[in-house]
């Protein structure tokens, strides 16, 4: 079995994009900038963020993290947006999601501009990504996307299982394994028999927030296994795929952690990368 080391290959991503980052430097005297607004002070945003940052220095980016308390009003976040929307060194803009509920979190989505959407959750590139255009990816499915090329680069007529349908993860994940002409099946938690349709799949991603709920008996031989899924159990932090038994059937698998989370944040500067070289087309 093959242990999908998104540690390993995010590191290598980064070590791309400080390259690629350096270049563009010499070329445009700047650096693609991001800037991250961070509301209230719930413990997992913040490590998500602090460690937004650090990568985002490591790489060379010009980076910004902007704070506001809980209270925030909405009025506030939408006109700092708007502020960030017109300045040129910004390439990137990302809210850290979840909001506190007094904030509309489409309406904040959606005034940032579709170009320095670095999440790729504006409507304008949900539709671009489904179309086949060019467009921002959600960091979360592009890097699951990058670690099963990584393992087969031919996924021609291969038939991929989601499980999850989330704007986040199912749904964006199915458009690119759609784009590289899988046969893709999105599953959710209406769907009959999870079980029989996961072993069909060559390629399962189970983005679920349920533990261990793909177990060995629902993978068919030499499937890709990417496991989206963080849970905090008794037991500390486990996927949504039962990993010891699965490893043993499986070609390749994620393990929980150190396999997508690490390659979301990678993924993140590289969004922010594209959207600087998208800008100056
Ligand atoms: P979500 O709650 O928005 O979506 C969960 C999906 O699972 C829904 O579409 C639902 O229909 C489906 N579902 C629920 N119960 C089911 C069942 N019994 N059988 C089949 N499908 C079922 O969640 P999300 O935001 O997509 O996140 C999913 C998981 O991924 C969570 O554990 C989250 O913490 C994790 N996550 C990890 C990263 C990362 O970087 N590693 C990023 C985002 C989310």
């Amino acid at each position: 079995m093959i242990l999908i080391d998104g540690k390993k290959i995010a590191a290598e991503l980064r070590e791309e994009l400080k390259q690629e980052v350096s270049e563009l430097k010499a070329k445009y005297n700047k650096v693609p900038g991001l800037t991250v607004i961070l509301i209230g002070d719930m413990a997992p945003s913040q490590i998500y963020v602090r460690n937004k940052e650090k990568f985002a220095n490591e790489v060379g980016l010009k980076s910004e993290v902007i704070r506001y308390p809980e209270t925030i009003e909405e009025k506030a976040v939408l006109d700092k947006i708007e502020e960030l929307n017109k300045d040129e060194s910004i390439s990137g803009i990302l809210v850290q999601l979840p909001l506190p509920n007094h904030i509309d979190k489409q309406k904040v989505i959606e005034t940032i501009l579709p170009g320095k959407d670095v999440d790729g959750f504006h409507p304008m590139n949900v539709g671009n990504l489904s179309s086949g255009y060019e467009s921002s990816v959600p960091c979360t499915p592009l890097g699951c996307y990058l670690m099963i090329k990584k393992i087969e680069p031919n996924l021609s007529g291969k038939k991929a299982v989601m499980i999850g349908r989330s704007n986040l993860n199912g749904k964006p994940m199915a458009q690119l394994l759609l784009k590289e002409n899988c046969t893709v099946t999105i599953t959710h938690s209406r769907t009959k028999d999870l079980k029989a349709e996961c072993l069909e799949a060559d390629i399962i991603v189970a983005a679920v927030g349920i533990p261990e709920l793909v177990k060995a008996d629902w993978v068919k031989k030499d499937a890709i296994v990417i496991d989206v899924g963080i849970n905090k159990t008794d037991k500390g932090i486990v996927g949504d795929v039962a990993f010891d038994e699965v490893s043993k059937v499986a070609k390749a698998l994620t393990p929980v952690p150190g396999g997508v989370g690490p390659m979301t944040i990678a993924c993140l500067l590289k969004n922010t990368i594209e959207c600087f070289k998208r800008s100056l087309k």
